[in-house]
């Protein structure tokens, strides 16, 4: 890309500070030809830009589309005895490099922890440290002597969305009258629930199954966790959430399954407000990655699924059946991934989680936009517009629009690129993508109208990334 720079008298310095030149600018409504200019890190005007600028970059040949938001990250997590591998900066530097400018990453309370002691915890590990800006959700793993009484305050500080378990059993799950609950006050507040919909207690039943019979190779977590388990969890938490009223918010996160997908839009069609988020390793990958040597690296919560269920994850993607994408980037080493042992621990004793938040943008663009499954259009609806809407960062994130934040992917059509921990940055050395190849990548990612990402580099400084406060969801 062509930056070039224009030295003008401060007298005539009009107001922009950067014009992005002759770029194909794609929004969810249609693609736009023209210019941006920029103004103190927001968008200013779109079309012919004739003003004066100091700075112009040509973005000829090239993409333009809202920064993408990672609605589902967990950086910096406890769980299972592990630290995730990726802390704000290594994660943030992840999504930057992705053209994810913005992340919504999960407050995990500790046993015991009050929410907003969480909240403040998880502030500051992410704010000295994130190159992308940031909202957050707040994971609800208990009701403690005080956690309803704080629901509105934790609203108050921007934290607008919750997330609520349905599985792991003794470490997250939450009773139904509990979810039940939480709902209800979640929703009286104007907040949106997401829910890890699975059977837990089913769940566990197989695990002891299997182990009871020396069955432990990972392959058996894919096995304990049938499809069947995520739809009657989805199911049910509709159905308890339908209770509550037509007024509940509620999305369910990493969905699975084709019919969990549909429980949820038969609910939206009765004039409900619930929603499914996918990810991109649903979407690309399948359970036979599960019976390869390094399987331990493939093992997440619910786990890949068949071929049969890629496809109907794919076409209720393309029918708008599907809200977000997500990509649940939890990432552990290889040590972690296997407790620090020689051998592969049992498949339940494997940290869930795998890396996405970089492979995101390549791996729905290729195969999804450039195969023709789903449209340019419906490719920036699931990874800016909805997420934006679903967390209350619209209309400041997740569209090109005057006075929203300058935040750009800028994506090469043409650019070819073997997938492989080279040309990644997480702190990993591996990737479960290794040898992908697409065609189409993340040139250059700009936040707030700074250059944070280009030629593979990310040079956007740590902690200059802003938290986000999200503020009343919208949901259509
Ligand atoms: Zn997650």
């Amino acid at each position: 890309m062509e930056i070039s720079y224009k030295y003008i008298r401060t007298k005539e310095l009009m107001s922009l500070d950067i014009v992005l030149k002759n770029a194909k600018i794609f929004t969810s409504s249609g693609p736009i030809e023209g210019d941006i200019g920029i103004k103190d890190g927001k968008i200013v005007k779109i079309g012919d830009i004739q003003e004066q600028y100091i700075k112009t970059i040509d973005l000829s040949g090239k993409y333009v589309i809202p920064g993408l938001i990672d609605g589902h990250t967990h950086m910096e997590f406890p769980f299972m005895s592990e630290i995730t591998a990726d802390d704000f900066y290594y994660g943030t530097k992840a999504s930057i490099a992705g053209g994810v400018t913005t992340i919504v990453d999960f407050v995990t309370p500790s046993h015991g922890q009050d929410l907003i002691s969480a909240y403040e915890k998880w502030r500051g590990n992410a704010d000295p440290k994130v190159v992308s800006d940031y909202g957050l959700h707040m994971i609800i793993r208990e009701i403690n002597s005080n956690v309803l009484e704080q629901i509105p305050s934790v609203i108050n500080k921007g934290v607008v969305s919750f997330k609520l378990f349905m599985a792991y059993k003794n470490e997250l799950m939450l009773p139904d009258g509990d979810l039940y609950k939480l709902i209800k006050k979640i929703s009286d507040f104007g907040g949106v629930t997401g829910i890890h919909a699975e059977n837990g207690e089913i769940i566990n039943e197989l695990i002891q199954e299997f182990l009871k019979e020396g069955k432990v190779e990972p392959i058996y977590h894919y096995y304990s966790r049938p499809d069947i388990l995520e739809i009657e969890a989805t199911n049910r938490i509709a159905s308890i959430a339908s209770l509550v009223g037509k007024d509940v918010k509620m999305y369910i996160v990493h969905t699975s399954t084709g019919e969990a997908v549909d429980i949820i839009s038969n609910y939206r069609k009765m004039g409900y407000k619930f929603f499914n988020e996918t990810t991109p390793h649903y979407l690309t990958l399948n359970t036979e990655m599960l019976k390869r040597p390094d399987a331990f690296r493939y093992v997440m919560s619910p786990p890949l699924r068949s071929d049969e269920q890629r496809t109907k994850l794919w076409y209720r993607l393309a029918s708008g059946d599907i809200f977000t994408i997500g990509s649940d980037h939890c990432v552990y080493s290889d040590l972690q991934k296997k407790r620090h042992m020689e051998k592969v621990p049992p498949f339940n004793e494997i940290p869930n989680g795998v890396p996405g938040t970089e492979t995101i943008l390549p791996l729905l663009y290729y195969f999804g936009v450039k195969k023709g499954i789903i449209s340019m259009e419906r490719f920036i609806e699931v990874t800016s517009l909805n997420p934006a809407k679903l967390f209350g960062l619209y209309p400041q994130k997740g569209t090109i629009m005057p006075g929203s934040d300058a935040d750009f992917a800028i994506i090469d059509p043409e650019k070819k690129v073997r997938i492989s921990p080279d040309v990644l940055h997480s702190n990993i050395d591996y990737t479960i993508y290794d040898g992908v190849e697409v065609e189409g990548w993340n040139v250059m990612t700009m936040r707030r109208g700074e250059i944070v990402y280009e030629e593979g580099q990310v040079i956007g400084k740590k902690g200059s990334g802003k938290y986000i406060p999200g503020k009343t969801p919208i949901m259509m």
